[in-house]
């Protein structure tokens, strides 16, 4: 018994060390911004006239899941469909990607990097359509800047398909991919440790907005807007979006899974909860800021990142939504 015990010791040892050890490598090479460009498209030459604003949902992959598995208080006998999603936001001329869904080398990053015992629990449906392939085959432009929600796996693995893009992240989300961790919930060095990336710091330096305590109102003319809401990683951000005819929208990362969680109150299931929302008490309150304010303002359409029916009815690309 006590050697098994030593055994399992080791390998959970190991297991955390072999999740550290690319830490190193991150801060001695990444090129983490001084912290003085503050906006994705600061100094972007202003027109006079508003500029259109439309939305893209990409979707790179999708499966059923049981309801229950996602939205606290959800059915077993009806499914609900999982996302890896996209969005990407054309301002005039500027092209802007908030998450990328999953990317073209998924698969390697995921057998490197997901524990075996979470497997089961965290999938992905093939074949994954990366958003930077699908933008070719539409022969649109690709994104300059990319935002992410967050840097969790499901949401950063196509940075490597976007060599050329800055990306941007909160302060404390940037903190949080420094900082050596283990667990189901850890950023993937396999896509953010890249020497490549040209990481830039988003932070916050508007005011109040939608309720939110401070904002970056990315182009300055109120119509995309990003907003901090830690809990399920401590640099969590939102992204508000009003299109051209006047349609509002929120991306609210993995803060929800489902929109259906709105209803039942109480956000994800329980064990999701427990295995992915980094501080559970500081997502509990940002599930409440979010029901608050979809009761009182009904027009404005709160999109979480894997609700593949909500997006569905809204339209994917490549349908531009305006
Ligand atoms: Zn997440």
């Amino acid at each position: 018994m006590k050697r098994r015990y030593l055994v399992a010791l080791g390998l959970a040892a190991a297991v955390i060390a072999v999740g550290m050890m690319p830490y190193s490598h991150v801060t001695s090479t990444s090129s983490f911004a001084s912290g003085t460009a503050l906006r994705p498209f600061a100094g972007a030459p202003a027109s006079g006239q508003p500029a259109p604003v439309s939305l893209a949902i990409v979707r790179t992959s999708a499966k059923p899941v049981r309801e229950a598995m996602i939205v606290s208080g959800g059915s077993w006998s009806r499914d609900v469909t999982v996302s890896m999603s996209g969005f990407v936001i054309r301002h005039g001329d500027k092209v802007l990607a908030f998450d990328l869904g999953l990317g073209s080398g998924i698969d390697a990053q995921y057998d490197a990097e997901m524990p075996m015992w979470a497997r089961p629990t965290f999938g992905y449906a093939r074949p994954v359509d990366p958003l930077a392939a699908q933008f070719v085959r539409a022969g649109q432009p690709l994104p300059e800047e990319v935002v992410l929600s967050h840097s969790h796996w499901d949401h950063g693995s196509g940075l490597e398909d976007f060599p050329q893009a800055q990306v941007w992240v909160s302060g404390a989300e940037m903190a949080f991919i420094r900082t050596p961790q283990s667990g189901a919930g850890r950023p993937w060095m396999s896509q953010v440790g890249r020497p490549d990336i040209r990481w830039q710091t988003l932070a916050f330096p508007d005011g109040p907005f939608l309720g939110f305590s401070a904002s970056n109102d990315i182009f300055g003319d109120g119509s995309v807007v990003a907003l901090p809401i830690p809990g399920h990683t401590p640099g969590s951000l939102a992204l508000f979006i009003r299109t051209a005819s006047g349609r509002r929208f929120l991306l609210v990362g993995d803060v929800l899974w489902n929109a259906g969680e709105l209803r039942a109150g109480q956000g994800k299931a329980w064990p999701a909860r427990a295995l992915v929302d980094g501080d559970q008490a500081a997502t509990a309150r940002a599930v409440r800021q979010l029901m608050q304010l979809s009761r009182a303002d009904p027009g404005l359409t709160i999109v979480p990142a894997h609700d593949g029916d909500l997006q569905a009815r809204l339209g994917l690309f490549p349908r531009w939504i305006d």
